[in-house]
């Protein structure tokens, strides 16, 4: 079946005029600067556009040209930037960026051979600033151009590169320039990458749906009487538990929201079957550093808000907490830092527990809070085999337990133990001397809740027979009212 391409982007034209403007599009019209949109299409990599919008307001204001970003430091750069995604990396091409349009007496030049010369400029990227800056025909492929022109089955590529090229050769040129602005509001709002919202989509009756899992249940919303379950695990690298079955296993939770932890992948590092669940939507919020920390939620709810990170570009980097925010709650996904070998990030971490608890005070100002996640704390000497030994170790240090003590106290409950006061329940066992066989281990995993959501904790389990990380699942049943 060959699409009708006019038709297609022309319902697609009409369905997004009440979408936002993609961020560089905005710009263009804005400022009409090859500059300004040159830096904000850099920035707006791998980042949302409100984020990138505010990051590229602040640094306009204090670098509007080539020139006045010259003057930046890169670190001043970065602190403007933040929080866009790699935000460090961006900011090393932004400080050179001055440099390399020397090279073209200062000015953008409007060529995609010419702008790939430069630093931090891509394919991509050159695309889109020779055709929003310059208006010349050129076909930015992005992620959301590749993605749908394959559901439409317009194109049968498997690279972003094929699809530019198979456009060129296929797609009236009266839609170059436009393509990439229609396609990214209609992937951002309609199409999206994760379970598309076919149920409201003009072309639900025409479109080939090649490859697409629909989203299930739109806008759910439970009954005051349903009652969720949520699963909690550390993976130890979502690639490796990836090989251990894990996209048949997260099925057989049958959990409304799971969360993970040291999931150790960046996006573009997931297998398509990872990412696309069937039932399910994931949200990841990875580390800048390579198959380092990193969290993920993946939900059959829909949540009202994603929150990146807790505000904080010292532990953000890191990826460490992630948050979804639902009508009566929010759930707080975490990966505490580790103290480390002979403690040297302990200071680290206490300062993180730190701004933990803040971050959950504000919340709670709102709604009821979870928090779940590695703690990588054993609170008392009943949560790991051998206390004794360990009180000078990373996980139960006298500093790592008043932390959770002042936790605690704050207000926030442990839901295991409000059911279960037995020893020998860990969740995380070492590698090394059959540790888990012999059950050595430790309870450092946790669900804990405010006062607020308390009343409706219904239980709470740990799932000790599955494997696939160091680490077991924890549960909590949740009846949200
Ligand atoms: S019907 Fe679904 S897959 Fe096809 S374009 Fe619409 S949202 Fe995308």
């Amino acid at each position: 079946m060959t699409i009708d391409i006019d038709f297609f982007l022309n319902t697609v034209a009409s369905a997004i005029a009440d979408k936002q403007v993609p961020v560089v599009d905005l710009i263009a019209v804005q400022t009409r600067d090859p500059f300004k949109v040159l830096v904000a299409t850099i920035l707006s990599a791998r980042t949302k556009d409100e984020t990138t919008a505010q990051a590229s307001t602040r640094l306009f204001r204090h670098a509007p040209d080539a020139a006045s970003l010259a003057l930046l430091s890169e670190e001043k750069i970065a602190a403007l930037i933040y929080p866009v995604g790699f935000y460090k990396t961006k900011a090393k091409h932004l400080t050179r960026l001055p440099e390399g349009l020397n090279r073209f007496g200062g000015r953008v030049p409007e060529t995609i051979e010419e702008l790939i010369t430069l630093p931090g400029v891509g394919r991509k990227t050159a695309n889109l600033v020779v055709s929003v800056a310059f208006q010349k025909p050129a076909i930015c492929v992005d992620t959301h151009v590749h993605r749908i022109m394959n559901i439409w089955r317009y194109v049968e590529t498997d690279t972003p590169l094929k699809t530019e090229m198979a456009l060129r050769a296929k797609l009236p040129a009266k839609h170059w320039i436009g393509v990439n602005s229609i396609l990214v509001a209609f992937g951002q709002s309609i199409c999206r990458p994760v379970a598309p919202h076919c149920d409201i989509c003009p072309l639900e009756k025409k479109c080939p749906q090649q490859g697409v899992r629909p989203r299930k249940r739109p806008g759910v919303q439970m009954d005051n009487n349903s009652t969720l379950k949520f699963v909690s695990w550390n993976v130890n690298g979502i690639r490796a538990v990836e090989k251990k079955g894990f996209i048949n296993m997260l099925p057989d939770f049958d959990a409304d929201v799971v969360c993970l932890q040291e999931t150790k992948a960046q996006p573009d590092q997931l297998s398509e079957e990872l990412r696309n669940i069937p039932g399910y939507t994931s949200y990841w919020h990875s580390a800048e550093r390579k198959g380092y920390s990193g969290v993920a939620f993946y939900t059959r709810i829909e949540p009202v808000t994603v929150h990146y990170g807790i505000g904080d570009p010292e532990f953000d980097c890191e990826g460490r907490v992630l948050t979804l925010e639902f009508a009566s709650y929010y759930l707080i996904n975490i990966y505490f830092p580790n103290s480390g070998e002979k403690l040297v990030r302990l200071d680290y971490k206490l300062r993180f527990n730190e701004k933990m608890i803040q971050f959950a005070q504000e919340l709670e100002k709102k709604k009821a809070v979870i928090l779940c996640g590695d703690f990588n704390v054993a609170h008392k000497e009943i949560d790991l085999k051998n206390p004794k030994n360990n009180v000078k170790n990373a996980g139960f240090t006298p500093e790592e337990r008043a932390w959770m003590d002042s936790f605690v106290a704050a207000g926030y409950v442990d839901t295991f133990r409000i059911f279960n006061q037995e020893p020998e329940q860990y969740t995380w066992w070492s590698y090394r001397f059959s540790a888990r066989a012999k059950n050595i281990g430790w309870r450092i995993d946790y669900f804990c809740v405010n006062e607020a959501a308390r009343k409706r904790v219904k239980s709470a389990a740990i799932l000790h027979d599955i494997l696939g990380s160091d680490h077991c699942p924890v549960e909590l049943v949740y009846q949200p009212g």
